[in-house]
C-alpha cells in the first residue's frame, strides 16, 4: 500500500499545528528594549502622575504577599514600540508611548511580570491573576481580560 499520501497529510497537519502554536517572541527577549533596562525609580518617574501611585501600591502589595514583582515597562519610546510591533509580540498602538505636554514620558500603561517566571513560567498564571485583581481594584484596565492580544502583564489608565 502506498503510504505517501498519509505521510504528506501528516506533514501538512504538523506544520499547521506548529504554525498555530508557535511561541511569539516575548518582550524580554528583544534587543530593542532600552526602557526595560531603566531602574524602577526611573520607570516610575516616566509613568503618568495618575498611574504612578497606583503602580507603587500594586508593586508594594504584591511584594508584601511574597510575589517577586518586576516592573518591566512603563514608558516605551516610539522606536522601542515599533520594534516590538515589527517583532510580532502582539504590541499595538500603545499607552506606553504617551508623553506630557512638554514631550516628556508620561506612560499611561505599565507591564508588570514575575521576576523569574516572566510571562509564561509556572508561577506566571497565579501571579497575573493577583496582579489583575489589584489593578482592577485601583480602577485600572487589565490586559488579562483581553483576547487579541491576551496581555496579562499589562495595566493601564482608562480613557484616552
Ligand atoms: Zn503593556
Amino acid at each position: 500500500m502506498n503510504i505517501a499520501p498519509q505521510l504528506g497529510l501528516g506533514l501538512v497537519v504538523a506544520l499547521a499545528l506548529a504554525f498555530l502554536t508557535r511561541a511569539r517572541p516575548r518582550e524580554q527577549e528583544l534587543p530593542t528594549m532600552t526602557e526595560a533596562r531603566w531602574s524602577e525609580p526611573r520607570k516610575l518617574s516616566a509613568a503618568h502622575p495618575e498611574l504612578r501611585p497606583k503602580l507603587v501600591r500594586i508593586l508594594g502589595q504584591l511584594r508584601a504577599e511574597g510575589w517577586p514583582a518586576k516592573l518591566f515597562y512603563t514608558y516605551r519610546s516610539p522606536t522601542t514600540q515599533a520594534g516590538l510591533v515589527a517583532a510580532g509580540t502582539g504590541a499595538r498602538q500603545s499607552k506606553h508611548t504617551a508623553t506630557n505636554a512638554a514631550g516628556q514620558p508620561a506612560a499611561r500603561a505599565a507591564d508588570i511580570v514575575h521576576a523569574t517566571d516572566g510571562w509564561e513560567g509556572p508561577q506566571a498564571a497565579p501571579f497575573f491573576a493577583r496582579l489583575g485583581e489589584l489593578a482592577e481594584a485601583e480602577g485600572l484596565r487589565w490586559g488579562g481580560r483581553w483576547r487579541n492580544p491576551y496581555d496579562p502583564a499589562h495595566v493601564e489608565l482608562p480613557g484616552a
